[in-house]
């Protein structure tokens, strides 16, 4: 079973603690998701972006259509 383990900023002590999430386009420490909501015949999503390069992250996956 894999230990779900939340990685909050304020428990870093030290700076070479602070385990940011790593964008994959610009290699930075994540400090902020840009969400952005898009509306379409399958329903409502969120398109999650890097605030520093701007590149998409992930969608949200809600109940649609074809999603379970
Ligand atoms: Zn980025």
């Amino acid at each position: 079973m894999i230990k779900l383990e939340e990685q909050a900023e304020e428990k870093a002590l030290q700076p070479s603690d602070i385990k940011n999430p790593i964008c994959p386009f610009c290699l930075k420490e994540i400090q902020k998701i840009y969400m952005r909501e898009i509306k379409g015949y399958l329903g409502k999503r969120y398109l999650y972006y890097c605030s520093d390069c701007l590149k998409v992250l992930g969608l949200s996956h809600r109940k649609g259509f074809w999603m379970g």
